[in-house]
């Protein structure tokens, strides 16, 4: 095993449990708005087809094609539209209310705190994500999470955003790393582990989801448990 001195970690499905803090806020969005009321049967409907155009926006906005803002409003604008709303004045109020309520969600995956309780005092910890800078600052100080990393990169501050090469450089760069004594740690796995490969970097891949595929990664978890006994 390489002596590793610097740990990259991302941030959201890796440490911060996205589904389920998604999940909460849009239960509270869809009652406030009467989204059933208005057309939108079900909140786990609502919660799928938001899913569907979030994750094709995402798709856009990482390959530099559309604006932040345009993802943050039209994601909700193409999902009411699904239901037959057709109303921008809801749909922006609704966008406004999820990036203001979601980062004040605190649901961690399984052994996070933990993991990087211990880790912290072994390695130089640092974050790579790829989310909106307002928005992961604002997580990552409700979930008292900043006390564990000594760098924390959004691909909004690097101008660059994971799988690209840049991104990766710019992290190494930024937190005085050298590659053959980095790891990234991250559940995505274009990404976080093929991006990260791409420079150089090795890799622990957290598939939480049990997935099949044929990449060469350095190593694989499906808990970040196991991390102890990597590191
Ligand atoms: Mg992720």
């Amino acid at each position: 095993m390489k002596k590793y001195r610097h740990i990259f970690f991302d941030l959201d499905r890796t440490i911060w449990d996205f589904e389920k803090n998604a999940r909460e806020t849009f239960s509270e969005i869809y009652d406030k708005y009467e989204l059933k009321q208005k057309g939108v049967p079900s909140l786990e409907k609502f919660t799928k087809t938001y899913k569907y155009h979030n994750d094709l926006l995402w798709s856009y906005y990482r390959e530099g094609k559309i604006k932040k803002e345009v993802l943050s409003i039209k994601r909700f604008k193409l999902t009411l539209n699904d239901f037959g709303i057709d109303d921008v004045f809801l749909a922006t109020n609704i966008a406004d209310d999820y990036v203001t309520i979601s980062p004040l969600k605190t649901n961690l995956f399984p052994h996070s705190r933990e993991i990087l309780e211990y880790l912290y005092p072994k390695y130089k910890l640092h974050l790579i994500t790829n989310g909106f800078e307002e928005v992961q600052q604002k997580k990552i100080d409700v979930s008292d999470l900043r006390k564990y990393f000594k760098q924390i990169i959004t691909s909004e501050e690097a101008g660059t955003k994971k799988p690209e090469k840049q991104i990766f450089l710019f992290a190494l760069s930024k937190a005085k790393a050298k590659i053959n004594e980095s790891l990234m740690i991250g559940d995505d796995l274009r990404v976080d582990i093929m991006g990260a490969k791409s420079a150089g970097i090795d890799q622990v891949f957290v598939n939480y989801k049990n997935i099949t595929h044929n990449n060469e990664i350095t190593y694989e978890v499906n808990s970040l448990k196991e991390l102890e006994d990597l590191l």
